[in-house]
């Protein structure tokens, strides 16, 4: 079928949308028709050309919410008519780790996505016959896209697209984070450095689990205007300066969790220093350059406090992403303000241009 989609041809050149191929869906995969998709700094990140691992041309996207179209051979935990919420990060319910129970870190099917291709290591979309690649086995800046059965969660039909589909990556990753990862106890005080998507989702998921104090970490004036909107009951500038700012505010002892989100490798070592002598429980959200290094002095690890971090905020998706959405639909879960911007598809550059200058949160495309 023909579809309109964003393709990114060329790195650090703005993205071309235009007509292009889909294949239909083969065995054990799904065609989403998608209704709403977020712009997040990992589709800029890649279209900047920055990340080593990048690959084009390819569709790219990955923060869909759409309608279950058509489904392949072998499908049975899908129907057409179903809402879905795409993963970057699939739940197969299969392999050692999914059956684990300990990680949400999937994988059936990571080498053939990291190369930007369906688990058949071929790609659906396609442009005059040449092949163009599946971004994070989601490509969602389209019409229309093909994805692995195991990558879709199964949501509410009647929750919102434009606001659901924030829960396939930022969203989820701050929120899943506090309230499972971390697990957030109640009365504590918590410290979440970087007031983005997902360290806003922290602070939400933070609140939720009833902590007492709130302390957000953000050189932004305006960030850390929202993070008290969000719930936030302190905000500090930052700066080199973070970890001291959060270790005073709490009478030279440090919060019980901290939440990195910035991607910042001098974030993190804040991040982990401002955690509590004793049982401070820092984790690292935020995804750093290749190669960087995260320097931790080990009296901090040997007095007591632990450092983990969790792709997608730990959360796995087919199983927790419904149940975030079913939270929103009770009114328990914040999403509504996280939505700054609503684009066409034609739109989608300026999304990455509204990110450049950090105005609003979140743009969400609707089609
Ligand atoms: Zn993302
Ligand atoms: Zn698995």
């Amino acid at each position: 079928m023909k579809i309109r989609a964003a393709v990114l041809e060329q790195f650090g050149k703005p993205l071309v949308v235009q007509e292009v191929d889909l294949a239909g869906p083969k065995s054990g995969e799904v065609l989403v028709k998608i209704e709403a998709c977020g712009v997040c700094h990992t589709d800029l990140y890649t279209a900047s050309g920055a990340d080593p691992s990048g690959y084009c041309d390819c569709v790219l996207g990955h923060e869909g919410a759409g309608v279950v179209a058509e489904i392949g051979e072998g499908v049975t935990s899908l129907a057409v008519g179903d809402h879905v919420v795409t993963l970057f990060s699939p739940e197969c319910g299969q392999c050692v780790n999914c059956k684990s129970g300990k990680t949400n870190i999937c994988t059936a099917i990571r080498e053939q996505q990291g190369r930007g291709y369906l688990p058949d290591g071929t790609a659906r979309l396609s442009k005059n016959g040449k092949e163009l690649r599946h971004f994070m086995g989601t490509s969602t800046f389209a019409e229309y896209t093909v994805m692995p059965e195991i990558a879709l969660a199964k949501v509410d039909r009647e929750a919102p697209m434009d606001k659901i589909c924030l829960l396939a990556c930022g969203a989820t990753t701050g929120i899943a984070a506090a309230l499972w990862k971390a697990d957030v106890e109640r009365g504590s005080t918590v410290a979440v450095f970087g007031a983005g998507m997902v360290g806003l989702g922290a602070v939400v998921g933070a609140k939720m689990k009833g902590a007492e104090r709130i302390i957000v970490v953000d050189p932004s004036a305006k960030r850390r205007e929202l993070a008290l909107q969000f719930g936030a009951t302190e905000v500090f500038a930052g700066g080199s300066n973070g970890a001291a700012e959060v270790i005073e505010a709490t009478a030279g002892l440090g919060a019980d969790y901290t939440f990195e989100a910035t991607g910042r490798v001098d974030v993190m070592g804040q991040a982990v220093e401002a955690a509590r002598l004793g049982w401070g429980k820092c984790t690292i959200l935020g995804v750093a350059g290749r190669g960087e290094k995260l320097e931790i002095i080990p009296r901090f690890l040997i007095t007591g406090r632990t450092v983990l971090g969790g792709s997608f905020g730990g959360a796995k998706g087919r199983t927790q992403v419904p149940l975030l959405v079913d939270m929103y639909m009770r009114g328990e879960l914040e999403l509504d303000g996280f939505v700054s911007h609503y684009l066409t598809l034609d739109e989608v550059n300026r999304g990455f241009d509204l990110m450049h200058k950090q105005d609003g949160i979140r743009s969400v495309i609707t089609f």
